[in-house]
């Protein structure tokens, strides 16, 4: 048998199976390393942040994650704690609070450069911190940024600054909030990083972080992407899911829904009027997502027999596999927000009865509106 192997960067035992996984090498790459009798082993994702200073996303499951969330509460650190502020409730992770302990959490908001610009930002943030509020954490302050505009960088340098007061750094968030995009621009933005990884050893663990020194010797730590079960990045594939995923600002839309009426959001979701007095509806969604209104009566056989071609995403084969949508009902008391989880979301008045529906396996919920 083959003795373990561990990359010199961040010590991850050396694996050729998995790309996602921590340790991942392609095996032409190990072959030519071992032929070669080089000393210096390097994973593919340190590898890559070497010569190319970019970050490269592992998975880790539920277990290891919580177990380095758990080396967080005994830290004495500031905890940036990344979300996309379009996807909000698809960011939360579960039960951070108790994961932080005593540690100042400061709350970014990535992903600003989709939201419409008539919203104003200072709402925006009394927005955000009013929701992680509800999850029991308390941001000392809340920044806004666009990672792949690399908009508002500096500024969250910062404060990040600011509220480490001379302590390391814990950059958390789940998968798909932005959170590699944007270590991946704090690194360009920093000088001094050659020797990352040299200082980035962890001899023999098996948790994938890479920690950026920080001038005074304390360190950033970017811990992996925890899965959030519920988003809609789990129900489609790569290109369905850039369909539905907004790139530009959002350009909102006016439909004037009454009772009876079904607004399809491509084929992935759909807003049924049960009972209202005010016909109203205002949708936030990508701007290349085709909305299509319809008599909720036809709405079932509407959906059978055009989904994958008057209404996409899906597409192609991945019609035939698509999870059924799911029916949820909610009756508002304020004007509100019917929010399909990482697709976006439907404005609609107070006092109204409403039918969400989404794939199997993604959360339809309401909130108050959000602008
Ligand atoms: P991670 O899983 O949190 O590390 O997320 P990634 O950095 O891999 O980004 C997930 C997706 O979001 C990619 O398609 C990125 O291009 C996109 N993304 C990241 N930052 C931004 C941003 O500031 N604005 C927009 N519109 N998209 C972003």
């Amino acid at each position: 048998a083959q003795e373990t192997l561990f990359c010199i960067g961040c010590g991850a035992a050396i694996q050729t199976t998995d790309p996602k996984a921590a340790g991942y090498t392609p095996a032409s790459a190990l072959k030519k390393s071992l032929a070669s009798d080089a000393q210096d082993l390097y994973c593919q994702r340190c590898f890559r942040l070497r010569h190319y200073n970019e970050i490269v996303p592992v998975d880790l499951s539920d277990d290891d994650f919580r177990h380095l969330l758990a080396t967080i509460r005994e830290a004495d650190a500031l905890v940036v704690y990344v979300v996309d502020i379009f996807d909000l409730n698809g960011s939360i992770i579960p039960g951070l609070q108790r994961f932080v302990g005593d540690n100042p959490v400061l709350l970014v908001g990535n992903k600003e450069d989709v939201l419409p610009r008539q919203l104003r930002r200072t709402k925006l943030r009394e927005w955000m911190n009013q929701q992680v509020r509800a999850q029991g954490i308390k941001p000392v302050d809340v920044a806004l940024t666009s990672a792949k505009k690399g908009h508002a960088i500096d500024d969250l340098l910062a404060l990040i600054e600011k509220y480490r007061r001379g302590r390391d750094v814990y950059v958390v968030g789940v998968t798909n909030v932005g959170k590699s995009t944007l270590i991946n621009r704090i690194i360009a933005n920093n000088t001094g990083l050659k020797d990352l990884i040299t200082t980035s050893r962890f001899p023999g663990t098996t948790l994938d972080k890479i920690e950026i020194p920080l001038d005074d010797g304390h360190k950033m730590v970017d811990t992996p992407g925890i899965i959030h079960p519920e988003q809609m990045a789990h129900v489609l594939s790569g290109d369905d899911l850039k369909l539905v995923s907004p790139q530009k600002e959002i350009r909102p839309k006016n439909y004037q829904l009454g009772n009876g009426q079904t607004l399809f959001l491509g084929g992935v979701a759909r807003l049924d009027i049960v009972d209202t007095h005010k016909p109203a509806g205002v949708v936030y969604a990508d701007n290349n997502l085709t909305l299509h209104r319809t008599k909720t009566e036809n709405a079932e056989n509407f959906y059978t027999k055009h989904v994958g071609e008057l209404i996409t995403p899906p597409t192609g084969d991945a019609v035939a596999d698509f999870p059924p949508l799911v029916r949820h009902e909610f009756k508002t008391t304020e004007i509100s927000d019917v929010v399909f989880e990482g697709l976006g979301w439907v404005t609609v008045p107070a006092e109204t009865r409403v039918a969400g529906w989404a794939p199997k396996g993604v959360d339809v919920l309401t909130r108050p509106a959000m602008i």
